[in-house]
């Protein structure tokens, strides 16, 4: 895969736009990726490499994936996920469209793993993410879904549902009844800022609402996945709701006051919201913070 296309596929990057996200992000070596496996409870785990976070289910029926990051890292994950069961993997769930989720649909999609995604999924990856190439059929979901479906694997009762459009138009949550867990994909994360990728349909008010929605979903001892980053809790999805909130409040005064972009990136209205986004890992870096500025003031305004 060409360079350009990974600029294109990495989540973090793919709502940049403009010259100021000219410079092309180091592209990741994936040859020094390892892959670390967690448990989160019971028969869920998660796989941490280099892109979004692979929730697994085991069991005697087989193995389920939630998203399946890059398409050079599926030996990886494979061998990754033979550590914890022997089983044939049986189902992939992607969360939504970016390229660092959904890269290794088509390997898996080769293997016969049956794709499950939320209907605006596989309208865009067939018709090519952010300009990108359409991927190949084998990439595609095969089992789509409109607003929630249940899926009955290990004992395991899960329910793939719609969030409001947030991250992107076609986000999914995949919450285990019985783990008491819940992938919440990127609409949630641990490592930065809230991601809206207008571009694929997400807003500012439809991620505080998905936010709110996974809030509702969880009880007090829910194991909650993000998208990036460490297991959280309701509080943590929480908490991230009212620092998107507070960021939306901000920029949208300063926007009705006719800054634009450049005076708003200038201004930096939510540095110190940085570190309360951003609970595991280092703090945004300026790249981030710009993207996020820039990305956040567009969908805003667009909101108005
Ligand atoms: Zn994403």
């Amino acid at each position: 895969m060409p360079h350009a296309e990974f600029s294109l596929a990495l989540c973090s990057l793919a709502f940049a736009g403009g010259a100021a996200f000219a410079q092309a992000p180091p592209q990741p070596d994936f040859a020094a990726v390892q892959i670390k496996v967690h448990q989160v409870s019971g028969d869920v785990y998660y796989l941490e490499g280099q892109g979004g976070n692979v929730g697994v289910l085991v069991g005697d029926d087989g193995v389920l994936m939630i998203d399946d990051q890059f398409a050079p890292l599926y030996e990886k994950l494979v061998a990754a996920i033979r550590t914890i069961s022997n089983k044939p993997i049986r189902m992939l769930v992607n969360t939504h469209i970016h390229g660092d989720h959904t890269g290794g649909n088509e390997n898996f999609g080769k293997m016969g793993i049956d794709i499950v995604a939320h209907d605006n999924v596989r309208v865009r990856l067939a018709r090519g993410v952010n300009g990108g190439a359409p991927s190949p059929a084998v990439a595609l979901p095969v089992v789509t879904f409109g607003d929630t479906m249940s899926l009955h694997l290990n004992g395991e009762t899960l329910t793939v549902g719609k969030l409001p459009p947030a991250h992107t138009d076609g986000d999914s949550y995949i919450r285990f009844a019985n783990a008491d867990v819940i992938h919440a994909g990127d609409v949630f994360r641990t490592t930065g800022y809230p991601g809206v990728d207008a571009n694929n349909g997400g807003t500012v008010k439809g991620t505080i609402e998905a936010l709110q929605a996974l809030v509702d979903l969880a009880g007090p001892n829910t194991k909650i996945l993000p998208g990036h980053g460490v297991v959280s809790t309701r509080e943590g999805v929480a908490a991230f709701r009212a620092n998107t909130i507070e960021a939306q409040r901000r920029m949208t005064e300063l926007i009705k006051q006719g800054m634009t972009v450049e005076q708003v990136v200038a201004a930096n209205p939510t540095a110190d919201l940085a570190t309360k986004f951003a609970t595991s890992g280092p703090p945004p870096d300026d790249a981030a913070t710009l993207r996020f500025l820039t990305g956040f003031y567009n969908a805003l305004k667009s909101e108005l």
